[in-house]
């Protein structure tokens, strides 16, 4: 079967690139997909799957695959919104929205997922279990889709589940793969330090925001430094620290702003203590008020090892002209929502090199130049194919 499941994707690359290219030239925000979302939902019609619409808090699709054999039930998953970036790329299929461009390639995962489903509907004689196919809105903006798709409840009897992003980190043909923590978590937060304002001759009678703030940046630079195991990584940004006011006159308020990553989440409760912490010593020393707005955004994306080298070794043993290489990646730092799939169900998120033929240095997802190798979406198919049909046939 995964032969003949390899072949019918050959046959259907043009399409695959056809429907990425549609949806590049028509890229749509986080949470406003509606055109993208019917246009996936439309590709279904007539199929012979069950298709769930406006799934969690905006238009995640959820398409169920019932194989005819009995077996496990998996779920795929692929995003399908873009981002706030004027295109710079030079291709014929430049974005028509002005402003909104698919820089992260989340059109190529929703095209390879799309013919990959529609090959598994036709295979489903074969096919032991059930598929969940997860088209997935709004990765890109915190809170993000997946949460709100896994608190519907509606992935509760998935075993385990399975995405790719594609990453110009190596050429099309390269698959790569990481264990355990695989991608950072991310943390906002705004701090408003309220003192009392006055005289700037006179200090005894106000009380200054300005030094209490200062205080509070000097400070949370210890908790990397001196609370993070060093086996662990953490990030403590303040990006932004509004104190402008007037030569003589001491400050009545400030608000700080700054961006927090973790690499685990044993590091992310050290970081939270800690933070929430200096914010009440502050208070304590200065006698100011701290108004803190903590805001974590996604988890660190967590790959079950067992899931992963299964991944890997059944990618390994492919012969297959396409899949050329499978490798180990590094841990990366970027967030992505997948983490919230595998907070709840085992699985693992793979990568698939994308870098266009010829370029030495490709610009990275999200830059305005992003380009791919759009050889990479049949990478994409026949990969996932791989691992589903495996993990299926599994004992
Ligand atoms: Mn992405």
């Amino acid at each position: 079967m995964k032969d003949e499941l390899m072949k019918m994707l050959e046959e259907r690359e043009d399409e695959m690139i056809e429907i990425r290219r549609h949806l590049h030239e028509h890229p749509e925000l986080s949470f406003q997909e509606e055109k993208t979302a019917a246009y996936i939902i439309d590709f279904y019609k007539g199929k012979d799957v069950e298709i769930e619409t406006n799934v969690g808090n905006g238009h995640g699709i959820i398409v169920t695959i019932n194989g005819t054999l009995p077996g496990k039930t998996v779920g795929l998953r692929a995003d399908f919104d873009a981002l706030p970036i004027h295109e710079e790329a030079n291709v014929p299929f430049k974005s028509v929205n002005e402003g909104v461009m698919h820089a992260c390639g989340h059109d190529a995962h929703t095209a390879y997922l799309l013919i990959l489903a529609d090959c598994l509907i036709q295979l489903k004689d074969q096919i032991k279990g059930t598929i969940k196919i997860i088209h997935q809105h709004a990765e890109e903006q915190p809170p993000g889709g997946a949460k709100s798709i896994v608190d519907s409840g509606k992935l509760d009897d998935l075993e385990a589940i399975f995405g790719i992003h594609i990453l110009p980190l190596a050429s099309s043909g390269t698959v790569g793969y990481h264990s355990g923590y695989s991608f950072n978590g991310r943390t906002y937060f705004k701090l408003k330090v309220q003192g009392l304002g006055g005289h700037g001759s006179s200090p005894h009678k106000a009380n200054d925001a300005i030094v209490a703030g200062a205080y509070f940046v000097t400070a949370v630079q210890t908790v990397v430094s001196r609370r993070v195991d060093p086996m662990n990584s953490g990030v403590v940004t303040i990006g932004s620290f509004d104190g402008k006011g007037s030569f003589n006159v001491i400050k009545d308020n400030i608000e700080i702003e700054g961006d927090i990553r973790y690499s685990n989440d044993a590091t992310q409760n050290v970081i939270d203590k800690e933070v929430h912490r200096i914010v009440k010593g502050m208070e304590e020393m200065f006698g100011v008020t701290g108004e803190l707005t903590y805001t974590p955004d996604y988890p660190p994306l967590y790959n079950d090892p067992e899931l992963t080298t299964f991944v890997a070794d059944a990618l390994k043993e492919v012969k297959d002209n396409d899949i050329k290489k499978v490798k180990e990646f590094p841990k990366m730092a970027p967030s992505d929502d997948f983490a919230y799939y595998l907070e709840k169900i085992p699985g693992s998120y793979f990568f698939i090199g994308c870098t266009p033929k010829g370029v030495d240095e490709p610009y990275f997802n999200h830059h305005p130049k992003f380009d791919i190798d759009e050889d990479a979406i049949l990478v994409a198919a026949k990969s996932v194919g791989q691992v589903v049909v495996s993990y299926l046939d599994r004992e």
